[in-house]
């Protein structure tokens, strides 16, 4: 089966069959590493491998620390202001999706985002106007964007180069580890761990140093970034197991070679299935080429009465949840990291069959 889901997502399978045979006896301890301590020697190294690995994985700069965190991609939605607005009473929050416009809900509460409204079109299709047309606010605290919208599938693949002045902050929920970032350029970093990291209950963030030690006194402390950071991350009780499981993953995309083998990959399956769609007329996308998500895929079905058929016959073929979300419909598939270049061919080779006997 090859599972096309947004979050919780696939996660590799050599990394879930390591886990199964760990299960019950994990280390010769008689013990899962569910069941330990997260303050145990054990679980220390656990914690801290992880981290190491991430930071390989990304190159991460010395000068930023990473928090691993709960409360997924919404709690970072009010962590993020909480955190970093100091006395300031305002940010930068571009919109060019669902999720954007979700951390700019949250962000009513507790001051007043300016709101870059970056959505566009060109040729009729679906777009984001590029950064250098973003106009930032004067006094603004940071800007935050949102790089990959799981939803729209829309993507922002640009490097942001606003000068030292600008914090930029962003919601890599979607497309953390998927391709090459400069984290140099940012002062925050979170993603949800349920698309490319792990299982859900785990969320990473990466900050910049020198913003630590700004949260307003609201900030509860499981958010605050300068607590958890003084803490390892075990201010409270860890969610372990995700936090396990995300070192497996890390060690998975090391011996892989790492991000920039992810990122090779990852787009020889994104030009196999927007080919597809490419050439037929049966199929579409309607997101500008430049935008395109290499991680999630929406695509609508010309008759959309075929839809549920087309849902229905996927699944049978082991190609399982296609159903696109409500908010755009027809289909979506989520190509993470785990997904291999065979899922995707296997899917389209099932749409391009699809088409012969319905088109
Ligand atoms: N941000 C992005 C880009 C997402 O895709 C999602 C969930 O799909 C979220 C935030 C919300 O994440 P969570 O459900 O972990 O709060």
């Amino acid at each position: 089966v090859f599972n096309f889901s947004s979050g919780p997502a696939m996660l590799p399978a050599d990394v879930l069959k390591q886990a199964q045979q760990e299960l019950c006896d994990w280390h010769d301890l008689g013990t899962s590493v569910m069941e330990i301590s997260h303050r145990g020697k054990a679980f220390i190294e656990v914690a801290e491998e992880a981290e190491k690995d991430f930071c390989d994985l990304l190159n991460i700069p010395s000068n930023y620390k990473v928090l691993f965190c709960h409360g997924g991609g919404r709690g970072q939605f009010s962590a993020l202001p909480l955190n970093i607005l100091g006395d300031k009473t305002t940010a930068d929050y571009v919109d060019a999706g669902y999720w954007a416009a979700s951390a700019v809900k949250e962000a009513k509460k507790y001051c007043t985002p300016h709101v870059i409204d970056a959505k566009t079109t060109v040729d009729g299709l679906r777009a984001v106007k590029p950064m250098s047309e973003w106009k930032l606010t004067d006094g603004a605290a940071y800007l935050h964007y949102c790089p990959n919208e799981t939803i729209d599938g829309i993507a922002i693949d640009e490097t942001p180069n606003f000068g030292d002045e600008v914090v930029v902050t962003a919601d890599f929920s979607s497309t953390i580890l998927s391709r090459q970032i400069d984290v140099s350029r940012y002062g925050v970093i979170y993603a949800g761990a349920q698309k490319n990291i792990g299982p859900a209950g785990l969320t990473l963030v990466i900050v910049r140093e020198d913003l630590l030690g700004k949260a307003s006194v609201a900030c509860p402390s499981i958010l605050d970034y300068s607590v958890l950071n003084e803490n390892d991350s075990m201010f409270n009780t860890p969610p372990t197991f995700a936090w396990y499981l995300a070192g497996l993953v890390f060690k998975w995309l090391k011996q892989k070679g790492g991000v920039p083998q992810m990122e090779r990959i990852n787009q020889q399956k994104a030009e196999l299935l927007y080919g597809v769609i490419d050439n037929s007329g049966f199929y579409r996308n309607d997101v500008a080429k430049a935008n395109r998500s290499r991680m999630n895929v929406p695509f609508q079905l010309a008759d959309s009465s075929l839809d549920s058929l087309f849902l229905e016959e996927s699944f049978a073929a082991g190609l399982h949840a296609l159903k696109g979300h409500r908010v755009v419909g027809g289909m979506r598939a989520s190509i993470y990291n785990a997904m291999p270049l065979e899922g995707v061919q296997a899917l389209t080779d099932f749409m391009r069959d699809f088409e012969r006997r319905h088109g």
